[in-house]
This record gives C-alpha cells, structure tokens and sequence, in this order.
C-alpha cells in the first residue's frame, strides 16, 4: 500500500492517522517483516494487524559471493515457497541490485536460464521491495541502483511493477531516485508506449540482440510479434516524452549476432536513435550451446559501433564463478532438489 492507502486503511479501522506513518515506516524504512517488530504500537494492534494482513515478503535462503568481485547472489523463498534470485553487485558509484519481476518466465529467449522452466507467477510489489530490503540488511550497506533485469519480463507483469518503482522512489521509504532504477524488456511495445505516459523518470533498457528481424527472431520469440520497426519508434517515443536516453542491451553470440557486418547494420538501425549500447558477451547456460563471442570480436564490434557514431559500453562481467546470469542459480537450485541435475556437484 502506498502511504495515502495505508493512510485510508488506518481510518476504516478508527485507528489515529499517525499509525499509518509509522506502520509505513516499519515498512520501508526500518524494513522489518514481522508486525510484532514495529514496537511503537500497541500490542492488541500489532495483534489485530497480524489477525487482518498479510506480509508478503522474501525469506534468505542462500547467498554466494564471487571471489572475483564481492558480486553477491542471494536466494530468496516467497510465502508460498517458490523461490527467486537477485544479485548484489558494488560499483564505485554505490551498490546495485538486479531483482527479478516474476517467478520463472515466459517470453523464451534462447539463450537465457530464467525461461527454459516457463512463467511459474507473477510478483507482488512486496516480494520485489523485499529483494532489496532483505539485501540492503544482509549487506548492511544502502542499495543506490536497482536493475529490473533479473528473472521475468516486467512488462508482462506491468501494474505490479509500476507500483514497486512508485513505493520504491517514495519519500518516506527508501525514497531511491528513479534516474537510478532502470527497466529492462525484451521489448513489449504496448508496455513501452504506457510506460512512456506513467510519468516516471526511470531509465528503459531495451534488449536488442540483434541488428534485424531475422537473426532476432532466431533469439527471442517475442521478435515474431513486435518487429524492429515497432519496438524502435516506442524508444523514440520513450524518450521524447520522458527526455530518457535508452540503453540498447546486445549480447554477443558467437557466430550468430556477433560480426562486422552486424555491427555494420547495428550503426545503421540505431542511427539517430537517443541512446548508447550495451554490449554484453554471452554468458553460457549448460543448457544451450551458445558461446560467447571472442574477446577480439567484441572489440571489434565495439570499434564499428564508435566509428558510426554509436555511444558503446561493455558490460564489466561479474559473479561468473557464481552463476550470475538470469536464472542460472535458481534453476540450479530446483533441478538439484529435483535430483537430476548431478554434472557438477
Ligand atoms: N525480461 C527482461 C529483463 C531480464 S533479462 C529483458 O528481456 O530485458 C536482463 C538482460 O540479460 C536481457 O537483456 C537478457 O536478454 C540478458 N540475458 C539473459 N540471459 C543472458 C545470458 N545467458 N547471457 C547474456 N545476457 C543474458
């Protein structure tokens, strides 16, 4: 509930209107996931609330840490046990945290662990807040940056999410500023259009993969229904009417996304386009046999990229030693208490 429900929640009950501030305190602020914890109320309320209301948090239930970069992977279990990954990783400019938007996922990209068991649920905005409550008191360091780049496509979750980033940027809770909370999708072009008119100033990130149709429908299902052309002018409009640079997200396949020719006709697809790629070398999923490209060939895209004219970034890797990818964790997690998953234990 925002302050203003929980404001009205407050009142239905006869409760005074402050209740309401300190209840969303304990909430957002102190973060506690227990009604018996907020130790401002009276006992017969917290009682009353605990008989009314649930708390749909996340619970820990393993955390790894790469030895290589402090990046931290944490497993978390919902109230009805189903169980989702996010990532912690610290930047110079503060700490970051990738949270998934669904259990599992049903948009299929090839090359991706998070889709490869389908679309299991949606998550509240709750068990999103909770991911980086939860991390933010583990680490004991505040998050700056959030990524909705974990499992789950936000756009076919989009009312809940809509609500996270609104509670998530609200003074009074961690109040974290919506320049530093990016949405990551594989380009939904009704959601992008409806995102562009909520009013929010979060960067959109735009997972390209591919410099046409063709090789993108070879990567992502979702390229049948929405074409370049489409998923391209709902950016444009992104960012005309929110003044958002997108981030176009492009990982490198060996042999199939990753050559001159490509970024050749990458340039010329984003030429004009108000933003800057990403390039990120595939991360391998022993589920499919995709390589990542070269460390020459990235390079070397990258080259092509800048001498057009396109802004290019790659991606610092991290948490390879952990599972980092989207999804690898979790899985790794089901098929081992499914017992058919024995390779590398
Ligand atoms: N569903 C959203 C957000 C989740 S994925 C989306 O599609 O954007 C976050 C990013 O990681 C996406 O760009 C996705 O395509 C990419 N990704 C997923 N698995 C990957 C892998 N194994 N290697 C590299 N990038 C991957």
């Amino acid at each position: 509930m925002t302050m203003e429900e929980l404001t009205k929640e407050m009142e239905a009950l006869e409760q005074p209107s402050f209740r309401a501030k300190q209840i969303y305190s304990w909430l957002h602020e102190k973060t506690v996931q227990d009604f018996d914890a907020m130790k401002n109320l009276p006992k017969t309320l917290r009682r009353d609330l605990a008989g009314r209301y649930v708390l749909f948090g996340a619970k820990k239930v393993q955390v790894q840490e790469s030895k290589i970069d402090g990046t931290r992977k944490y497993l978390f279990a919902l109230a009805d046990g189903m169980v989702i990954e996010s990532v912690w990783m610290k930047y110079h400019h503060g700490n970051s945290v990738c949270i998934s938007s669904q259990v599992g996922c049903r948009m299929g990209c090839r090359f991706c662990a998070s889709t490869i068991d389908g679309l299991e649920r949606n998550l509240r905005p709750s068990e999103m807040l909770s991911q980086i409550y939860e991390i933010q008191k583990d680490t004991a360091e505040r998050v700056s940056n959030v990524v909705i780049m974990g499992s789950g496509e936000p756009m076919d979750n989009y009312d809940h999410v809509i609500r996270f980033i609104r509670l998530l940027s609200a003074p009074g809770g961690q109040n974290i500023s919506q320049r530093n909370i990016t949405l990551s999708t594989c380009g939904i072009v009704p959601g992008i259009q409806k995102l562009a008119g909520e009013n929010l100033a979060v960067t959109l990130a735009l997972s390209l993969h591919a410099p046409n149709d063709a090789v993108r429908r070879e990567l992502m299902p979702i390229a049948r229904k929405y074409p370049l052309k489409e998923v391209l002018a709902a950016c444009r409009e992104y960012f005309l009417t929110t003044g958002r640079r997108v981030t176009f997200e492009y990982s490198l396949v060996k042999g199939v996304n990753d050559n001159r020719k490509e970024a050749a006709e990458l340039a010329a697809l984003l030429k004009g386009c108000q933003g800057h790629v990403n390039l990120i070398p595939v991360n391998p999923i022993k589920e499919r046999n995709f390589v990542q490209s070269d460390r020459k060939a990235v390079e070397e895209f990258k080259n092509v990229l800048e001498k057009n004219g396109i802004h290019v970034t790659i991606r610092r890797e991290m948490g390879r030693d952990i599972d980092g990818a989207c999804g690898q964790l979790r899985k790794r997690f089901l098929d081992g208490s499914r017992g058919d998953d024995h390779e590398d234990h």
